[in-house]
Formats: C-alpha cells, structure tokens, sequence
C-alpha cells in the first residue's frame, strides 16, 4: 500500500482508507479569473499521478475537484473588463478545462461549483453561528478559531505562535487577528445572495469544506492542494468541520512550488509563467515528465534547460515506442491479448512509488528499462525485448504519460499517408516522394518499415 507524506502529522505513513478498495479525495481547484499558471499545471499534474497510480494499482478512486466561480478577484476582473462575473467565470473555466486536457489531466468525477453551493453554505454558517463558535460584525459572519482546539494542526504551530506572527488587522470588529470570514456582506452592485445576516457571498474556506464533505462523506482518505493552501485555507476548512463535529479529511497531501528560473519571464525567453505560454511551445507530455522527475513535495524549477532535458526524454521515449512496435508481439499466455510486461521490473517501480510517490526513481526505472530494451533488440533479442517493452508502456500508463502512438496521428495526416500508400503500391515514386515532402513539412516523418509506413512527429 502507497505511503505518502501527511502535512498534519509532518511525516510518511500508510494511507489507511475509510472503505477498504476505495480512495474519496478532493484537490481545491482553480479560481476562474484568468489563465492558469505553472503552479496549477503542477498541482494538477501531481494529483492526476497519484490518482492515476492508485487506480492502476487497483483501487477504486473518486476524485473530486472545484471551481470557484465566485470570488474577490473574479469581482475585481469583471469590475476591471466592464464584464459580469459569470462572464468571467465561464470564459476562464472554459480556458481552464482545455489546457487540463492538453495536460492529459483526467477530468474529476465531480467538479462542484461555489455558486451551486450557497444554500448549504448558509446553512453550516447558521450552525457555527447557533453553537456559538462564529459571530457577526458590521461586515459579515466570522469564524472564532479560539473556539477550534487544535488550530493550527496544518501550519504545525500552536495558536499563540500563529497569533504572534499574524498581520495587523485592518477590520477592527474581528476579536482574534486568526479569525476568518464565513460571510461576506455585499456591497453595492456586487453579486450577492441571501443569508439571515444579510445579503452577500460565502468565504472561500466555506466552500471547500461544504463541497468535499457533500460530495465524498465524513472523514473523507485525502485532501490535496499546493503548499500555499496549507494554512490558512486548508486549516479553515478543517476548522469549520471540526467546530460542528464533522470528521474531515484523513490525511493531507500538499505539493512543492514552482519556481521559475531567469530574471525576465518571457515567451522569447522561454521563461514561461502561464501554461498556455508553455503549451504553444512544447508538448504537453514535456511538463508532465518534468513534474515526474522532482519530488511532489520538492519545488521545481521550470526553465529553458529543464524544459529541453524534457522534451529530449520524450524524444527517447517516442523513439523507443516506435521501434518497440517492430517487436513480435511475444508469446502472450492463451486469452491474454498483450505480452506480460517483466515483473520484476514492475515491482521495483511499484516499491518506488508507494515509497511517498517517488516520481523521480521510478522515472530513472521507466529509462533504464528503455535502455535495456534498446539494448536487447540491438542485440537481436527480440525474446527479452517484449516484456521490458510492455513493462514501459506500464509504468508510462500508471503515470499517465501518454505514448506517442498511431493515435495521436490526426486524420488528414493519416489520409497523406493513405494516399502515399497507394502511390507506392502502384509504383509512382514521384508522387509517393512528392506526399513524403508534403509530410514533412507539415512535421510528419514517414517511415518504411516491413510492417507498412509509419508516420510520427519530428522533421
Ligand atoms: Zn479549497
């Protein structure tokens, strides 16, 4: 069973599951006012590896993930844009969902939005207020962390230490500097809904906690997010839980930040901040296998040396799946369509893994499997070759790194080579050349191979 580093408890342990087989977790998701960043891409990359690794070693995982469509900044950008904030919030939401996509993020089994939420938002807001744990002020309903035993479990810091280190307030009706707003009242021309205290708008830490334990129960297995949203966010949601005796999450799993390497961040730089500024350039794979190869915990620099030791481990990658496809399919057992990957190569990467997640070594082990393949078909051993070949494209599989395949070809693509094909077949090797130059500067490569052409990106 996979061990993985808890921020509550500051050190690795066993993740024990609420249900046996079944894996409930949430990962805060995005605010939608703008494009997404290079830490989003990251949180959302090292989520999708975990959840995509504990489903390949056979668990069932749920997986849920929100969208803050309502919220200061989105305010501030509609304000700004002389635009509604749904406006806003379904153009950045629709930005959001396609570069997770390009990512090969897997979508999560349930994505709630905060304005979907308000109902019962108020209502746990009502129940902290009832149970004398929250109070009003002239701007809204906030939560009394004196009132929360141990506060300050996710920062692993008492409240007195909290309290020495925290800002001078500005609003001057909050009894505790630590305090946090449940409630916002709204001012005039901002959008609102109705609460017993007044018109106006949750805080963030509310809807967190309402949504995860709607959708996923009590004492869900895992709460994930970046290292920013460790304190206070995570804490205020597990405070809010806790304050009406509802068990939250078990265990709390939060990644490194990403640091962007040169002085001037620019596109011509190649000092990207945003994603789509790094997916107009590179493969999608590139900042996946980048993420793999750093610790989850670790920070990570993401610059033009980083991105192109990447994109050449993918080039290697891609180089292998294709000579890998010239492999007799192997002496698959009777009903078993595939050739059995190595196991032994497997349970290395599978110790690695439930080791905390180590990316790092089992991405060393993905390429030293490459290399001993490679190796072995060199050598004619084509024998030896098919199961390291199929533990590759295993280990590819349960990190979600996607193998440059007959797939990925787009149909008109596909059609040149028909069309090439057929030219060859009726031996008019002027026009086969003709299409292979075409090919080539659309960015295909054509191959003859004795199994038929083969294209793949390069040139
Ligand atoms: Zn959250």
């Amino acid at each position: 069973m996979l061990r993985l580093h808890d921020t509550a408890f500051g050190q690795v342990a066993e993740l024990e599951l609420r249900d046996p087989g079944q894996v409930a977790m949430y990962v805060c998701g995005p605010t939608v006012y703008d494009v997404p960043h290079l830490g989003h891409g990251r949180f959302s990359l090292v989520f999708d590896v975990l959840r995509r690794y504990l489903e390949w070693s056979g668990l069932r995982v749920r997986y849920v993930s929100n969208i803050t469509d309502i919220d200061d900044q989105i305010i501030n950008r509609a304000n700004r844009d002389g635009r509604t904030t749904e406006d806003v919030a379904a153009e950045y939401e629709a930005v959001w969902w396609e570069v997770m996509d390009r990512l090969g993020v897997k979508r999560p089994d349930a994505d709630p939005h905060a304005t979907a939420y308000v109902e019962p938002m108020v209502g746990l807001v009502a129940r902290l207020v009832a149970a004398a744990k929250a109070y009003t002020t002239p701007g809204g309903v906030y939560l009394s962390v004196d009132a929360v035993p141990d506060y300050g479990l996710l920062a692993r810091q008492s409240l007195g230490s909290l309290r020495a280190g925290a800002r001078v307030e500005v609003d001057e009706h909050k009894r505790s500097p630590l305090d946090f707003a449940l409630w916002k009242l709204a001012k005039p021309g901002e959008p609102s809904w109705a609460s017993p205290w007044g018109d106006g708008r949750p805080g963030w830490h509310t809807e967190c906690v309402v949504m995860s334990l709607d959708l996923l129960g009590d004492g869900f297995d895992l709460h994930g997010g970046g290292q920013d949203l460790a304190f206070p966010h995570h804490e205020n949601e597990r405070a809010q839980a806790l304050a009406v005796g509802r068990p939250f999450a078990r265990r709390w799993a939060h990644n490194g930040f990403v640091e962007v390497g040169g002085e001037k961040m620019s596109k011509s730089l190649g000092n990207y901040t945003t994603l789509t500024d790094l997916l107009a350039v590179h493969d999608p794979r590139a900042y996946r296998l980048l993420v793999l190869r750093s610790h989850w915990r670790a920070p990570i620099e993401v610059n033009v040396a980083s991105l192109a030791q990447a994109d050449a481990s993918l080039a290697t990658l891609d180089a292998f799946t294709r000579r890998a496809a010239e492999l007799p399919a192997g002496e698959a057992p009777a009903g078993e369509a595939a050739a059995a990957a190595d196991s032994a190569v497997l349970a290395r990467f599978q110790a690695r893994m439930d080791d905390n997640l180590d990316t790092p070594r089992a991405m060393a082990e993905l390429f030293d499997t490459i290399r001993a393949a490679n190796q072995a078909i060199d050598g004619g051993d084509a024998a030896a070759a098919v199961p390291l070949a199929a533990a590759v494209g295993e280990m590819a599989a349960a990190v979600g790194l996607a193998l440059a395949g007959a797939d990925a070809v787009p149909p008109e693509i596909r059609e040149l080579v028909a069309e090439r094909e057929r030219a060859r077949a009726a031996r008019d090797f002027s026009a086969s050349d003709q299409l292979r130059g075409r090919l080539l500067a659309l960015g295909w490569v054509v191959e003859d191979t004795p199994r038929g052409s083969r294209v793949y990106r390069g040139g």
